[in-house]
């Protein structure tokens, strides 16, 4: 039986599916105070360690939401990584650098599941719900509103709303009627078996790696579980249960006590790598899968969306058509660079016959940066190491009223934040004020140098950070008024 509801497109934000990228832009959302709905096709939570590596930036983007503590809590930072050839060398990964301006140097493991358990709870701490056998199963728009079919069991609801986000995963029903093309290609030769199971006769202390001619085998220990993400390339196995599985261990490392037990979850990659040509069709985006499908080698797929939502939330509780623009012109370069880092990684551990492990720049998302965008504006020399459109450094040891600080702490909650490096304010330390309101100025005291080292202010500099920890404005002239202008 089917039953029609009209509504009036009153609700400002629909979102189709709650992984972790709509689980994130819910929870933007939600602490701005935006009305939205967040539907989910699944008639629960989804199990499955999928994309277990947070990188440095996404646990920047987590403690801003306010949730690190509980992703750490569940996780292991640095996890050590023990790559073992047939001879039985073993070697190992990755290395990290600790800097002051990163609060989260290394790659942090917990298993997808946990990302999604910590964001759900946190969105209901917020007021805001997950509606669970809930699939989006057809839209329209006008230029005024989007009016969207839902379907739960047997029962229909028509729904309209301002915007409508989809954030459905690599099959979105939405980005198909929207008519937005998928561009890239699949390749079925490539494919691998992922499964969550427990392990007897090997140390949860590092993620092990075995290769030989044939290809690899791996066992990475998921924290806060018992369990063990065991990945390997499939080489014409057909039958993806326990004993084929073990047997594939067994021929990939050379050892016999190794046992596997107990499956939880199994699933098959395959490879396929493609970008959305557009990432917004009127009253319509695209984040995450949605938009962008590649291999996991690098680890960056949940991480690239996340930061979709993390860029998209703020510029749509503005609701601005020019800023809604920059979503795509910012975020769609970024998924085409990651394409193709996961592409050549894909390609080294094919090579390597590993996964690739390394980490650096590219792989933290740390460098990734919006320069050259409408929305990054500056007045420094072109030789300068930091500018508009860079992700904004932390620095600790700042003393503040309420005691010794990082930048990152005063920032959270997502605001514009304003850095006001002059004038002098006292002739003995050098002051400034951060600005989350206008009414609201804090004056801090750089007392370690940190905050001066990473942003080499002139004695007027100002800047002005996104609500996104982006940098908007630079201006070491200490023109208020470009300040006044960018926030109109
Ligand atoms: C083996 C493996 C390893 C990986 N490793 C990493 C890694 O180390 N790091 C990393 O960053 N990424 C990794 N990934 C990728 C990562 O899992 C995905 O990029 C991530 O899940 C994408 O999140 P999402 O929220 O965009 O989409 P999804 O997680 O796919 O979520 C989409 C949701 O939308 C729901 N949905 C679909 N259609 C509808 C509809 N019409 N209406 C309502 N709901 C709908 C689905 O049920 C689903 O819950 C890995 C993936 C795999 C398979």
């Amino acid at each position: 039986m089917s039953q029609e509801n009209l509504s009036a497109p009153e609700l400002p934000v629909l979102i189709a599916g709650a992984g972790p990228t709509g689980l994130t832009l819910a929870c933007e959302l939600a602490r701005r105070g935006v009305e939205f709905r967040l539907v989910e096709a699944s008639p629960g939570p989804r199990p499955g360690s999928r994309g277990k590596g947070l990188q440095p930036r996404s646990l920047e983007v987590f403690d801003n939401l306010g949730v690190i503590d509980r992703i750490l809590a569940n996780g292991r930072s640095a996890m050590p990584i023990r790559l073992i050839d047939p001879d039985g060398r073993t070697s190992g990964g990755p290395t990290y650098e600790e800097r002051p301006d990163v609060p989260y140097p290394a790659t942090v493991i917990t298993p997808q599941w946990r990302v999604e358990e910590t964001l759900r709870r946190h969105l209901d701490e917020l007021g805001g719900t997950v509606e669970f056998g809930t699939a989006l199963e057809s839209f329209e728009q006008s230029a005024d509103a989007v009016t969207a079919v839902l379907r739960s069991g047997d029962q229909t609801e028509t729904v309209g709303a301002q915007w409508l986000v989809s954030c459905e995963g690599g099959r979105s029903v939405v980005r198909k009627q929207a008519g937005i093309a998928f561009e890239g290609e699949t390749d079925e030769r490539i494919r691998m078996i992922v499964a969550d199971l427990a392990v007897d006769g090997i140390d949860r202390d590092a993620w092990h790696m075995w290769r030989c001619e044939e290809g690899f085998v791996s066992l990475c220990p998921l924290p806060s579980t018992e369990l063990f993400q065991y990945q390997a390339p499939i080489l014409g196995e057909t039958d993806l249960d326990l004993a084929t599985l073990q047997t594939i261990l067994d021929r990939r490392s050379g050892r016999s006590d190794v046992r596997l037990r107990s499956p939880e979850w199994t699933s098959v990659w395959r490879s396929n790598t493609r970008l959305a040509a557009r990432y917004r069709n009127g009253r319509v985006f695209l984040a995450g899968d949605a938009a962008h499908v590649h291999s996991p080698a690098g680890g960056q797929g949940m991480n690239t969306g996340i930061q979709d939502a993390h860029n998209l939330g703020w510029k749509l509780a503005a609701a601005s058509p020019a800023l809604l623009d920059t979503y795509e012109s910012e975020r769609r370069p970024i998924a085409a660079g990651v394409l193709q880092l996961s592409t050549a990684r894909m390609a080294e551990a094919a090579k390597q016959r590993s996964i690739p492990i390394r980490s650096d720049r590219a792989t933290t998302q740390l460098s990734v940066n919006y320069r050259g965008s409408v929305l990054a504006r500056d007045d420094r020399a072109d030789s300068a190491q930091l500018r508009a459109g860079d992700r904004a450094p932390d620095a600790p040891g700042l003393t503040t009223a309420t005691g010794e600080r990082r930048l990152f702490d005063l920032t959270r909650g997502g605001q514009f934040t304003l850095l006001n490096f002059g004038p002098r304010f006292d002739s003995t330390v050098r002051t400034f004020h951060v600005v989350a309101h206008p009414s609201a100025a804090d004056e801090i005291a750089d007392s370690a140098g940190h905050l001066a080292r990473a942003y080499s202010p002139t004695e007027r500099t100002l800047v002005l950070l996104r609500p996104d920890g982006y940098i908007g404005l630079i201006s070491d002239a200490g023109d208020f008024a470009a300040v006044t202008e960018y926030l109109l």
